[in-house]
């Protein structure tokens, strides 16, 4: 068949779809050896308690289809854990869905909630998925800018980003990929004009543990006038180590909940039942365990962002949350972030995601590249070994390079 012929199967809401950067990336630094700092995932343990528990599971015989939004025991683990950490107030029978990871509840949240030609508002750069997420229900995205270093953004590009079509809005809050922490002033802009404008916000708070320098977090849905407009999205993958797992969830008044449960069991069905049976235990975890993470990446981020900040043409950006690190690379002298993340992992051996991956317009992320650290110290040791190596080398090629840091 002709390659016109089988263009004729690729389905038109598909057309703009390539592979994921990411994940791309992860691909490729397995194949190359590369010290994968790409892709957001742990290389150390999953807590033993929490592998014990879906071990036990399997063996109960936890093994068939679950109910399709989630046990009842998950669900009301979830409502329990909101209720002790927020005050929220969740009914666990109809306000608790639980999803194939964060990246299922979002997906299956906007495929309920938008409509063809709506706009969906997104802060820029976004984590990569939301791309796609919105292609495939046919929906704009009204992009607001966050400023590099401090990833602040004009309160009035927000206001005008607001219209007659805008349906949602979506907020990752710690934010992936600059890790800024929404100040509450910024949050409470966000709620007041959600609710003048009659629009849902779908907050995806799955970095809501790690957080640094005395930031703390705020639900969106905590805020006065969000608890019926807000869809928060969470998962067990960052907080337990268990990106495999797929075990998250989405949280929403019944009438929204009603809805995404619907495309939720017709794309997924449920998430691995003998997992789920394991967050039941995890979310019950002592609060010391919650309490721990902050201080265990902020010891990961301290060595990375020194890193960086020691190896000549790197200017890296001091995150407040989550567990990323954007850098500038224009002193490399790279005509893009692809080429230079290309060079890095070929003749560095460290991979890392091409800011441009996080922009609409892929000039604009072209100076840019995202490192992550949720890695054990050895490998970030490794990473800092081969990135000051790295810089050095480049660094008899160019003249003098800048050695610049900021925080944020
Ligand atoms: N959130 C992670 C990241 O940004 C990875 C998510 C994924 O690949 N599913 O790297």
């Amino acid at each position: 068949m002709s390659t016109s012929g089988r263009a004729r199967f690729r389905s038109e809401r598909t057309r703009n779809f390539t592979e994921s950067v990411i994940r791309e990336m992860t691909r490729l630094a397995l194949a190359s050896g590369a010290v994968n700092l790409a892709q957001g995932f742990p290389d150390f343990a999953a807590p033993a308690a929490v592998k014990d528990a879906a071990k036990a599971a399997i063996d109960a015989e936890h093994n068939q289809y679950t109910i399709t939004w989630g046990t009842p025991a998950l669900r009301r683990a979830i409502a329990g854990y909101y209720h002790r950490r927020y005050g929220l107030m969740l009914d666990p029978e109809r306000e608790v869905t639980v999803c194939c990871g964060s990246t299922e509840a979002m997906v299956a949240s906007l495929l309920a909630t938008t409509n063809l030609g709506e706009d969906v508002i997104v802060f820029e750069p976004y984590y990569e998925n939301y791309g796609p997420d919105t292609w495939l229900c046919g929906a704009e995205r009204r992009l607001v800018r966050l400023e590099a270093p401090h990833w602040g953004f004009d309160p009035d590009a927000l206001r005008r980003a607001f219209n007659s079509r805008t349906k949602a809005i979506i907020l990752t809050n710690p934010h992936n990929p600059t890790g800024k922490v929404f100040t509450r002033a910024e949050l409470e802009l966000i709620a007041e004009l959600c609710q003048e404008h009659d629009v849902l916000a779908i907050a995806d708070e799955i970095y809501e543990h790690i957080l640094y320098d005395g930031a703390t977090h705020t639900p969106l849905m905590s805020l006065p006038g969000m608890r019926e407009r807000t869809i928060l999205v969470n998962s067990m993958s960052k907080t337990f180590s268990v990106t495999g797992w797929r075990v998250g969830w989405m949280l929403a008044a019944p009438d929204l909940s009603d809805s995404v449960r619907k495309v939720h069991d017709f794309l997924t069905v449920n998430s691995p039942a003998p997992m789920q049976q394991a967050a039941v235990m995890a979310l019950g975890l002592d609060q010391a365990f919650f309490a721990d993470l902050s201080g265990h990446y902020r010891a990961r981020r301290d060595l990375l962002f020194d890193a960086l900040s020691a190896s000549p043409g790197f200017a890296p950006i001091r995150p407040a949350g989550a567990y990323y690190i954007m850098a500038d690379i224009s002193a490399f002298g790279f005509n893009d972030d692809v080429a230079f993340a290309r060079d890095l992992m070929e003749q560095g051996g460290v991979a890392c995601v091409p800011g441009s991956s996080f922009f609409e317009n892929s000039r604009d992320g072209a100076h840019l590249v995202r490192f992550c650290f949720c890695k054990k110290e050895e490998t970030l040791n490794e990473a800092a070994r081969r990135l000051r190596e790295y810089a050095t080398q480049k660094g008899q090629s160019l003249a003098a390079l800048p050695l610049a840091s900021t925080s944020i």
